[in-house]
């Protein structure tokens, strides 16, 4: 794999204590960025995070929710105190929960699940704009899912909110066009990550959900490695994505993915 085109870079990844998000930070500290991991579990960023440094690496972990828009500013701060500087953020975490019919859903489950998939993003790009304006660059990635538009029943707050971050993503670059900031989205496919057991886990009896297609493609060994996600991330990220704004990359789209392979070397 080609040299270290990230080098000197600064990355926050939301969600980096597994999964996706621990997979990208791994992939764009290799790339030589300086990587900002942040999630709600300590341990697990810390963990990562530690890896990285091991791994020659510069990383550090901030703990906290990001629904909290003072933890958001935490983050940012952490970034600047530690590296000076913001140039990438990947709103990668997210929550599936609640996986109930509507009428049975917990409202504040529901509100909490729009406030980390949807608000947390915003809240995050808000903070780094101006800093990314000032600095004349900046890559802003949101991974959505196919679930923004294509409705899975007992998963209503997790559609709305990916549908929600999808126009944010559109009406964000438009406003970015023309600037050397951009934003685009990565839907990733169905990967093998904690998400996908929590989506297996549910016990359907009794209601009108169907989780038999999860267990049938996990059964058949069709779900992606988080590693094969994150170099789609670095692209996305990396200099390859300099002319793109406001677009929508599917990891299942072949020609995309044999192009990020032929340019990742
Ligand atoms: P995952 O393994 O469950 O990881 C989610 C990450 O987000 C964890 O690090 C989690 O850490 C963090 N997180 C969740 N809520 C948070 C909050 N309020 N504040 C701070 N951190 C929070 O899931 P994943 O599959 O890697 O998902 C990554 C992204 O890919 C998500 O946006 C998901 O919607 C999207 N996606 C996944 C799939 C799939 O098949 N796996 C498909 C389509 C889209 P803590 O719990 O410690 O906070």
């Amino acid at each position: 794999m080609a040299g270290k085109k990230l080098q000197g870079q600064v990355a926050i990844v939301t969600g980096g204590g597994r999964g996706i998000g621990a997979a990208a930070a791994a992939r764009l500290a290799a790339a030589g960025a300086n990587v900002v991991l942040t999630a709600r579990s300590e341990e697990e960023i810390e963990a990562v995070a530690a890896r990285l440094r091991q791994a020659k690496g510069r990383a550090i972990a901030v703990p906290g929710d990001i629904t909290d828009p003072e933890v958001v500013e935490e983050i940012v701060e952490s970034a600047l105190d530690q590296f000076g500087r913001v140039d990438i953020v990947v709103n990668n975490a997210g929550v599936i929960w609640p996986l109930e019919e509507t009428a049975d859903a917990d409202p504040d489950e529901w509100t909490y699940n729009i406030a980390t998939n949807l608000i947390a993003p915003f809240l995050l790009v808000r903070n780094v704009l101006p800093l990314m304006h000032d600095q004349g660059y900046g890559r802003i990635l949101n991974v959505s899912s196919d679930a923004a538009f294509t409705p899975v029943s007992g998963a209503s707050a997790y559609c709305a909110a990916k549908a929600g971050l999808d126009m944010f993503t559109r009406v964000l670059a438009q406003e970015l066009a023309g600037s050397r900031v951009t934003v685009n989205t990565l839907y990733p496919g169905h990967v093998d990550t904690a998400m996908q057991e929590d989506i297996r886990s549910v016990d359907t009896t009794g209601t009108r959900l169907d989780t038999t297609w999860f267990h049938d493609i996990h059964a058949r060994g069709e779900l992606a490695n988080p590693t094969r996600i994150a170099d789609l991330i670095y692209w996305l990220v990396g200099p390859w994505s300099r002319t793109r704004n406001g677009e929508f990359f599917n990891a299942g789209d072949a020609a995309w993915a044999a192009q990020v392979a032929h340019d990742l070397g």
